[in-house]
């Protein structure tokens, strides 16, 4: 019996999500904030962490950190949040609690690969709508598209990875409106772009409004979180496997969501950042750069996989995203000394 024979097609067809090794390297390549809790705080969390019971299952639902992201994250009175082993288990959980026989998955691309593996793995039919050649969201095209084949679930990420790209909020509304299926807003980077759909989740009944804590500075923990009217999560809850998070990532989000402005302190040093590196990268020859809300840019260079290749030699990593998108790198903004290393080898590599 060999594994060909009994896996799904379509599985046998993916490839892996493949993360490349990072020892030793500055690391830009996955959206991390590049600054640790300082000193005393990290001793104060691991005395908090020194009394979680860990030979007791956690709270099943999360039902203490649930309240806390409530008050701290401004969800709207009457919204009901789900946590997630990162917000990529909620992309899934929403994913399969919707997956009827037939029903389809829309997203613009390119966007966040993971949207597409759901589709794949829940047998739903994936619709990728192409954004302009700029990366900006064509709202006509999509909601006609819409229209026509009705998905059950839509993925918008706002602002959009890879391509840093903050739709206007008009179009999403548009988009929202139009879709007879849930509408899921995938926030991941919402400390970087200060807009958000949370304040509008009464308005529609058909939005989801996801977050996580990976891309704020706790990538570590692997803790996601979305809100929806009470009616959703109720069935969302129900596809989520029990105790999905662990004790010490929900101590580790109490404490910190009690200290919130510590990260809220450093996303405001990154996007201070993101300005003196958009700069700085625009102003390299050869380098096209798209402006983003982000803590990230997308750079068009004239030969990716040799640019790539020179940033490795040099100890500097970053994600060609050959070949979704032609010639192009996406960066994470990093601290001020991991951004001007980043510069210079970017010079060294353009050569
Ligand atoms: N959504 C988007 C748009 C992302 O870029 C990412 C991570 N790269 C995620 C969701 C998943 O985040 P996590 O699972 O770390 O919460």
């Amino acid at each position: 019996m060999k594994p060909e024979d009994l896996v799904r097609p379509e599985v046998l067809a993916l490839k892996a999500y493949h993360v490349p090794e990072a020892q030793g390297m500055v690391k830009l390549d996955a959206m991390e904030n590049p600054y640790p809790l300082p000193d005393a705080l990290r001793r104060e969390l691991a005395e908090h962490l020194s009394r979680v019971d860990l030979n007791r299952y956690p709270d099943p639902t999360g039902e203490k950190l649930r309240a806390l992201i409530a008050r701290r994250m401004k969800v709207p009175a009457g919204m009901s949040v789900i946590l997630g082993n990162g917000s990529d288990e909620l992309l899934q959980i929403v994913a399969m609690a919707l997956a009827r026989p037939g029903a389809s998955m829309m997203y613009p691309t390119p966007t966040f690969v993971m949207y597409s593996m759901y589709a794949a793995f829940t047998g739903m039919k994936a619709i990728a709508m192409p954004l302009r050649e700029d990366f900006s969201f064509d709202a006509k095209a999509f909601v006609a598209r819409v229209k026509k084949e009705r998905p059950a679930l839509v993925f918008i990420a706002y602002p959009n990875n890879p391509t840093g790209t903050l739709y206007p909020e008009a179009d999403v509304v548009e988009v929202i409106r139009a879709c007879e299926g849930v509408v899921v807003i995938d926030e991941a980077y919402h400390a970087f772009a200060g807009k958000t759909f949370m304040d509008r989740l009464g308005e529609f009944p058909n939005l989801v409004v996801m977050r996580t804590v990976s891309k704020l500075g706790l990538a570590g923990i692997r803790l996601g979180y979305l809100a929806a009217s009470t009616a959703w999560a109720e069935q969302f809850n129900k596809v989520r496997s029990p105790y999905n998070v662990n004790v010490l990532t929900q101590a580790t989000a109490e404490f910190m969501l009690e200290r919130l402005e510590v990260l809220e302190e450093q996303a405001s040093r990154i996007r201070q950042e993101r300005e003196a590196l958009g700069k700085n990268l625009a102003a390299l020859k050869g380098v096209t750069v798209f402006p983003s809300a982000a803590n990230f840019f997308l750079v068009r260079v004239p030969d990716a996989a040799r640019v790539d290749a020179s940033l490795r030699k040099q100890g500097v990593l970053v994600k060609n995203l050959h070949p979704g998108i032609a010639q192009s790198l996406r960066v994470t903004v990093g601290t001020p000394d991991e951004n001007r290393i980043l510069i210079t080898a970017l010079r060294e590599a353009l050569q």
